[in-house]
């Protein structure tokens, strides 16, 4: 292995301190180019369309409580049984969710859970700090992460229509989806807009793509 020495200083460098002279140059130059830090907390950085952050449940606006309907597709589909549902049916025989929790620290923010629900009753918001000094406080009940969705509506530009076409299961036809996932989505994330994976597609002649049986399955 070759041993990498210090160059040795010449007598002039010495004298003059060159390195110190350089190092100098240097931050006066930084001193007048634009900084690159942010100022973070009070300057937070841009989110990109897919972010995994903060799960919240959607707020009715009518009933003001979740929309959730217990159908346990999400608890079914989570790879980390993370999700804990408890249901019960009023007098009327309809369901009622009592209780809805997520374990933040198991979450492995796949999505899938999003992905599944049929009326669009959990999401992924773009609120992403999680510190806390306990480990209950990372246990989302159903009241967090209702909050969760009152505090992203309010510090994001999102409306309560907000649907992250993101997580809108792929290589769905558009009139298969549920209402929910097919409001409002901008034009350029339908099917062939949105990323399913090169191995997935199939270039025709004409250079189009097209979807597999996989896509559907
Ligand atoms: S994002 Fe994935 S791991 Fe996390 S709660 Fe949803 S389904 Fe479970
Ligand atoms: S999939 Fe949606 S509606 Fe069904 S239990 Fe989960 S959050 Fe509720």
């Amino acid at each position: 292995m070759k041993v990498q020495y210090k160059p040795k200083r010449n007598l002039l460098g010495t004298i003059f301190q060159v390195e110190i002279l350089q190092g100098m140059a240097l931050t006066l130059r930084k001193l007048f180019s634009p900084p690159i830090t942010r100022q973070y907390p009070d300057e937070k950085p841009p989110m990109y369309a897919g972010f995994r952050g903060q799960h919240a449940l959607v707020r009715d606006p009518v009933t003001q409580d979740s929309k959730c309907i217990g159908c346990m597709r999400c608890v079914t589909v989570c790879p980390s049984r993370c999700i804990r549902i408890r249901c019960q049916q009023d007098a009327k025989g309809k369901q009622k969710v009592e209780s809805y929790s997520i374990e933040v620290l198991r979450c492995v923010f796949c999505g899938f859970c999003v992905e599944v629900c049929p009326v669009g009753a959990v999401t992924m918001t773009e609120l992403f700090e999680y510190a806390s000094y306990d480990r209950e406080s990372l246990l989302f009940d159903k009241e967090t992460l209702l909050k969760n969705w009152d505090r992203f509506l309010e510090e994001s530009a999102h409306d309560e229509n907000y649907v992250n076409p993101f997580w809108r299961p792929r290589g769905v036809p558009e009139a298969s989806l549920a209402a929910s996932q097919r409001m409002k989505v901008p034009a350029d994330w339908t099917i062939e807009g949105q990323f399913i994976g090169t191995s997935l597609r199939q270039p025709q002649q004409n250079g189009a793509i097209t979807h597999t049986e996989a896509d559907h399955a």
